[in-house]
């Protein structure tokens, strides 16, 4: 370390990653298996790691694995149903299963319980429609191996066995089905981040909380950033070859102060989730799984409503959500001109052309935000017929910084998926978009080690399959064991 005057210390660091989120701490402990003498060091401006969007209470919880989500296999117009992105997202996440399998099993992580348990996934469809394209979505499934579990019925009886809470009180005699799997989990990617982030201080990385980065600069050949203790004040700048910027809804402004290239015309809108929250014995009884249904009319797919059994802190309770709310903060502990201050003349055209382009989703969102206590009630009881106001409290998840770009003229929503972003050769990498996120930090990492590193695989390739072997039917059995969850057993088709 050395000491430049006027600027305090500088620091020099194989590697900084700036952010304590599910995203920087996977890297780290991937970078940490593949270079184990690269110096590492991770940057969080919270006193502690995993609070924004990889909190337990930010998010749904769910290891998004494409068995409920139905986002993830769209209609063809033919009526049969496109599986690719279910089976793609099934493999991400078995991908993390077995990381963090073995993880636990070199005693680095755990214990698994506390942060991912199974809660079966259920797809609700209903009218007509809706059980047409349930069983169409079934058999385009049927027969691929990450989904043999995959059970669908039509039949009421069995539906009021798999969904006692959604079935009670119904008179109204609508066609209803559903599919379930067992396989289903629910994590807490909070206690996992900072469980990886302990894995990483073990390997030698170190962890710095309370330490917000406040610009990014390159500089000779190198990137600078400044640094501040948020308790005392203190500056600092860091120096290093290879940053990542996996600070979550902080990620575009730090990139704006770098003024990166590949971003000057991108633009942000901050979304916050909240969802109706019970933790009602009795209620919570009556629901075992994490059950999902179509977004309504006009609804973007982020909004998908479900009803959950969460688990945090071995509490249970159910969720239901998401309802879209307002706020200018890009981190929900943010501050309240993060949106103005993002606005610059690169991005201006862009987020007027979004405003042009997305009529139907800014008045989808004009009308969550100014929706009534009783309208929430009545999404609810779509779910749940039976549902008491009283029962049910309204409760705030994570800010969602939806990225804004120009695509073939015109302005779009980097909505579903994360862009993995990377400049001056690599050297820097950052994460933008908000889903499927943290389910599928895995795979998105190991984007992030090829963009950083392009052609590095193969010399990697035997110290990353330690970590993260090609999840053979054999390899996830065996994660799951290790995890403590249920096993996938081949079901016959309908029940
Ligand atoms: C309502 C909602 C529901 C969701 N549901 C699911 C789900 O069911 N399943 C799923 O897989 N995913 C879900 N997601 C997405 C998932 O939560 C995110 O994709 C994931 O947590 C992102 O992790 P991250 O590490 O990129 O960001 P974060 O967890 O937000 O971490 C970023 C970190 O960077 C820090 N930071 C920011 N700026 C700076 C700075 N300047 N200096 C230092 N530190 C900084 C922040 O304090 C924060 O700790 C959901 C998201 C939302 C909002």
């Amino acid at each position: 370390m050395r000491t430049v005057p006027g600027t305090g210390s500088v620091e020099d660091w194989d590697a900084v990653l700036v952010g304590g989120g599910v995203m920087s701490a996977t890297l780290g402990v991937l970078l940490a298996q593949v270079e184990p003498d690269r110096r590492v060091l991770v940057v969080e401006r919270l006193d502690e790691a995993g609070c924004e969007s990889s909190a337990a209470e930010n998010n749904a919880g769910t290891g998004h694995a494409g068995l409920c989500e139905f986002n993830y296999t769209p209609r063809r117009p033919d009526g049969t149903v496109d599986p690719g992105a279910a089976v793609l997202i099934a493999e991400q996440f078995a991908a993390s299963l077995v990381f963090w399998a073995r993880l636990v099993e070199r005693g680095e992580l755990g214990p698994p319980g506390a942060f991912v348990r199974s809660v079966p996934h259920l797809g609700l469809g209903r009218g007509a429609d809706g059980v047409a394209y349930l069983r169409a979505r079934v058999e385009a499934l049927r027969g691929h191996p990450l989904f043999a579990d995959l059970e669908y019925s039509d039949d009421p009886d069995v539906l009021a066995t798999w969904l006692p809470l959604v079935m009670a009180g119904r008179t109204e005699g609508e066609p209803m089905a559903a599919t379930r799997a067992a396989q289903g989990t629910d994590v807490d990617f909070g206690v996992l981040t900072r469980q990886l982030l302990a894995a990483l201080r073990a390997r030698g990385g170190e962890v710095r909380l309370g330490t917000e980065v406040t610009s990014l600069r390159r500089r000779g050949g190198r990137w600078e950033l400044a640094v501040r203790d948020r308790a005392t004040g203190a500056r600092r700048r860091l120096r290093t070859p290879y940053v990542f910027v996996g600070a979550g809804g902080g990620t575009l402004p730090l990139l704006q102060s770098a003024r990166v290239p590949e971003v000057r015309r991108y633009g942000a809108f901050p979304i916050s989730g909240r969802f109706l929250r019970t933790d009602r014995p009795e209620l919570v009884a009556a629901h075992r799984g994490k059950v999902y249904g179509h977004a309504e009319p006009g609804a973007p797919a982020i909004s998908v409503p479900h009803l959950d059994l969460r688990v945090v802190d071995g509490r249970e309770s159910l969720l239901f959500g998401p309802f879209a709310a307002f706020s200018p903060r890009f981190l929900t502990r943010g501050r309240l001109g993060d949106l103005v201050r993002s606005v610059r003349p690169g991005n201006l055209p862009v987020l007027l052309a979004s405003v042009r382009d997305n009529r139907a989703l800014i008045a989808y969102l004009v009308r969550q935000v100014t929706a009534r206590p009783s309208s929430r009630m009545a999404a609810l009881r779509r779910f749940v017929p039976t549902a008491r106001e009283e029962d049910w409290r309204l409760v705030d998840a994570g800010q969602r910084v939806q990225v804004l770009k120009e695509t073939d003229g015109r302005g779009t929503l980097v909505g579903f998926g994360t862009e993995v972003v990377t400049s001056a050769g690599g050297s820097l990498a950052a994460l933008l978009g908000a889903s499927p996120g943290a389910s599928t930090a895995v795979a998105t990492v190991l984007d992030v080690l090829d963009a950083g590193s392009p052609g590095r695989r193969d010399e990697w390739g035997a110290r990353l399959a330690e970590l993260v072997p090609p999840p053979t039917p054999d390899e996830l059995a065996r994660a799951r064991r290790v995890l403590g969850l249920a096993p996938v057993l081949a079901v016959g088709g309908a029940r």
